[in-house]
């Protein structure tokens, strides 16, 4: 976790990657210190649009004189998640350009009301496969659940580049917040990443990422560290996730304290799941409600049980 008071040092000016391949960072109400959510443009001339994520009218209108400037036809907009510093411009492009707005089933039913989706993503899916049309590059969808339960990134299968939404961040942190937020399934999403091979990452907060398995594997291993440190507390005393943020979290300030505990949380969670922690109270399930992005003060006041090693 980052300090609010961080500099935004991310890029603002849009950038190419490779050929077909460009992002165009939108101002959006995100989580600090990021300002931006990159709108990553997939095609030489016929394109989709990953996440034109901003809800503000003058950011809209720049991605708009940016694609007629460079000569592209939108065909779809594609959604990597629910998140509302994502998809706060999903209607307003669907209507400049007039196409369908794509995402996981998962994300459209958190999107119900707000955000209509015309066309359900699923893993393996491709713009020629989906809308018929040939983007000059071969992109398909990876189901990669963790941050979201719905939650895809997209892949061009020559280069490896992985359009990775919130799985990495450029900047600040990723933030795992039960029960949307899945620790276990995070990792094992960022392990078969690996797994499969991939070349640079582009987040949707930050610059791309050129060295993408071993920023995944630092990923991994800096949540195996919180593990470590987690048991390592637990096993002097036992302790509610908010008794855990200064000893996990030292640097982290206190406006910020119940976020860091529903990470923890999510650590505590994954470690019950494999028979390491327990609750003494003997409840199950996850405890509060989820606080990240959300305008529902509840989560932030809602005392989490007691966990203790097993
Ligand atoms: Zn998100």
């Amino acid at each position: 976790m980052t300090a609010i008071t961080e500099q935004d040092r991310a890029p603002h000016d849009p950038f190419e990657v490779i050929p077909g391949i460009r992002v165009v960072p939108l101002r959006t109400p995100t989580l600090p210190p990021a300002t931006h959510t990159n709108c990553v443009v997939l095609g030489h001339e016929r394109v989709v649009l990953v996440d034109p994520a901003s809800p503000y009218p003058e950011e809209q209108a720049r991605l708009q004189g940016w694609i007629a400037e460079e000569g592209l036809t939108v065909h779809a907009v594609w959604l990597t998640h629910h998140h509302l510093d994502h998809v706060g411009g999903a209607n307003a492009a669907k209507e400049a350009f007039d196409v369908p707005v794509c995402a996981h089933p998962a994300t459209a039913q958190r999107l119900e009301g707000a955000v209509p989706i015309d066309v359900e993503l699923f893993e393996g899916d491709s713009p020629n496969a989906v809308h018929d049309i040939d983007i000059g590059l071969d992109v398909r969808a990876l189901h990669t659940p963790g941050h979201a339960r719905g939650h895809l990134a997209f892949r061009e299968e020559v280069s490896r580049i992985i359009v990775a939404g919130d799985l990495v961040a450029g900047q600040g942190t990723i933030v795992i917040d039960p029960p949307e937020g899945d620790m276990g399934d995070y990792l094992a999403t960022l392990a078969r990443l690996i797994t499969e091979g991939c070349g640079t990452l582009i987040p949707s907060h930050g610059g791309a990422i050129a060295a993408g398995e071993e920023k995944l594997l630092e990923y991994i291993a800096h949540r195996k560290m919180r593990e470590d440190q987690l048991l390592a507390a637990l096993a002097k005393r036992e302790g509610r996730p908010l008794d855990l943020v200064p000893i996990l979290y030292p640097e982290v300030p206190t406006m910020f304290h119940p976020l860091a505990s529903r990470q923890i949380l999510a650590h505590l969670l994954k470690l019950e799941s494999e028979g390491q922690v327990e609750r003494p109270d003997g409840s199950s399930g996850v405890p509060g409600s989820p606080i990240y992005l959300s305008a529902d003060m509840a989560g932030w006041t809602a005392v989490l049980p007691v966990f203790r090693l097993r």
